[in-house]
């Protein structure tokens, strides 16, 4: 399959960004790693003043390489704190500073959210990199003691992994800070559709028009409409006629529901909403047996055509559910008889570093004017987690 995003090559507008970007985590790690033993974490380390400039003149330095860009100057956020969080996300440092600095460039993902941050995927598609907002790097780096605390104590949390934050500044420019994550879509499995949720309604529908829709879409709450879907994209024949898979029918064992409890307390604790279940799904290419294996399904993938024809074979099956291999269980429906088709489930949650702020509370104020207060995303954290949650509930059901 082709790889999404747009490779960012010399004379791409952010072609000097990506590689300071890449000089500075060369750096940032290569100096982490010269340090013979990792210590153990001090509170120190979790300290908003813990964080480290260091100036990449062009000429190079005693501690930085020459580079072709203009100066800048390059920020660490507790570097110490997400070195220990990359090693708790078995992330080899090796690996890491090769899929970011390695001679391949990164892909530009073309704006897939509203707030106008940039994405950037790794060519290996397991790192993404976002420009965020001086604001969220505030909340992270608050969190930041919690969230660790967090991860540590529940291994299948279903938060977003981070492994760093940083700003550049060049001289004369604006600084521009993001963070490194973790790819939900990292997978030998191609993903067929994607749904960003967030238990909200209002304006929650993908804008793009009926035959624009493919698997780049990120489609919303409103768009797991069944009727609306299957009439809007053409799903009824690659999904059969179940009305009740405008639901993911599944038997998600109830420790994911218990999870997604945990991370919703955690997030609401910090003051956290806006944030979203990402979904992606991949069908898998054999269904001539409901026993396909997995290596059975890499090796034919599907792809979710409308010619009648091909999607027929889903007609009148019931899906099977799986879930994928970095997922923190395998939930495995046995079908309950008849005929079936195989699916791989992805999910976690994103986008968790936006607060209650003045401006979320006017877009409540604003928005409540229009729509029913409980159908906008912008809630009080405590609403957003307790709706969050409950939609959850309802979307992954026993299919019937
Ligand atoms: P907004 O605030 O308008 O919702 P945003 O710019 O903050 O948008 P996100 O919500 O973080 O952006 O992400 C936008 C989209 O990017 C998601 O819907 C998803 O398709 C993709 N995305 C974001 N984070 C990840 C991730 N960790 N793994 C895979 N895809 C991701
Ligand atoms: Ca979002
Ligand atoms: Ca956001």
């Amino acid at each position: 399959a082709k790889k999404p995003g747009e490779t960012i090559s010399k004379g791409h507008k952010n072609y000097d960004l990506m590689l300071n970007l890449q000089l500075g985590i060369r750096y940032s790690v290569g100096k982490l790693a010269s340090l013979t033993q990792m210590r153990d974490l001090r509170q120190g380390d979790f300290d908003p003043k813990e964080k480290f400039w260091t100036r990449f003149p062009p000429e190079g330095s005693k501690i930085t390489p020459p580079h072709q860009s203009v100066e800048f100057r390059w920020k660490d956020y507790c570097p110490m704190v997400f070195r220990h969080l990359r090693r708790l996300f078995t992330v080899d440092p090796a690996d890491y500073m090769l899929a970011i600095c390695g001679s391949d460039a990164l892909r530009e993902l073309s704006s897939p959210g509203k707030s106008g941050s940039f994405f950037y995927l790794t060519q290996d598609d397991r790192f993404i990199i976002k420009t965020v907002k001086k604001s969220e790097v505030k909340v992270l780096i608050k969190m930041l003691p919690s969230y660790f605390q967090h991860v540590c104590q529940y291994k299948s949390s279903l938060v977003t992994k981070f492994y760093g934050v940083h700003c550049v500044k060049p001289i004369g420019g604006q600084k521009v800070r993001f963070i490194v994550m973790g790819n939900l879509f990292c997978s030998e499995f191609h993903i067929h559709r994607r749904f960003d949720l967030k238990g909200s309604s209002h304006g929650r529908m993908t804008d793009k028009p009926e035959g624009e829709i493919d698997e780049t879409t990120t489609l919303k709450d409103l768009d797991l409409n069944f009727v609306s879907a299957c009439t809007r994209y053409g799903l009824r024949n690659s999904w059969g006629e179940h009305d009740s898979f405008s639901r993911f029918p599944s038997a998600l064992d109830m420790n994911i529901y218990g999870q997604i409890d945990r991370d919703c307390e955690f997030l609401e604790a910090e003051g956290i909403m806006d944030y979203s279940l990402l979904v992606g799904l991949h069908f898998c290419g054999d269904i001539s047996s409901s026993k396909t294996s997995l290596s059975a399904c890499s090796s034919s993938p599907c792809r979710l055509s409308r010619n009648h024809s091909d999607s027929s074979r889903f007609h009148g099956r019931r899906p099977l559910i799986r879930l994928g291999a970095n997922m923190p269980a395998r939930a495995e429906q046995s079908g309950h008889g008849g005929e079936t088709f195989e699916v791989i489930l992805y999910f976690g949650i994103i986008d968790i570093l936006q607060d209650y702020d003045i401006s979320k509370k006017l877009e409540h104020a604003y928005k409540s004017l229009q729509a029913d207060p409980s159908s906008i995303s912008a809630v009080d954290p405590k609403l957003y987690s307790r709706r969050f949650r409950d939609f959850i509930r309802r979307i992954f059901v026993e299919d019937r």
